[in-house]
């Protein structure tokens, strides 16, 4: 995958603060209040900083968590994983592999097929419904 790098100064301006703090600062948005927790909207869910697509609303399902969740991004090479350490835990950070947006986090308790919980802030995401 070709990489998008671009200044810090760049992502502020092209972002709205809350996707500036989530995708370029790592924050995270308080649960339930994300515009896609509840989405069931079929389509694909895009990166919100470069457009990469990410994740197909046929892999979301409703985890009860408070974040958008899926069970497997659109392709293997779509996401990056990275350990992260905060906050006294070990975690699995996920991040866009174009542009390096931080996405969410990956959990060991979803559903099958893949067992995988991606547990994603629907501030780095944006939704381009499927033509019925
Ligand atoms: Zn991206």
């Amino acid at each position: 995958m070709e990489k998008l790098e671009k200044p810090l100064d760049v992502w502020r301006e092209e972002l709205s603060d809350e996707q500036f703090q989530i995708c370029r600062l790592g924050a995270t948005e308080r649960p339930f209040t994300g515009k896609y927790n509840d989405t069931r909207t079929p389509g694909i869910y895009h990166c919100a900083c470069c457009d990469e697509p990410l994740f197909d609303a046929d892999a979301k399902f409703d985890s009860g968590c408070g974040w958008p969740s899926y069970f497997q991004p659109v392709s293997a090479t779509a996401i990056a994983s990275l350990d992260d350490f905060s906050h006294g835990m070990h975690r699995i950070e996920v991040r866009c592999a174009r542009c390096d947006a931080h996405l969410g986090h990956v959990f060991p308790d979803g559903p099958q097929p893949t067992g995988l919980r991606y547990c994603i802030n629907s501030a780095s995401l944006n939704l381009k419904p499927r033509e019925a």
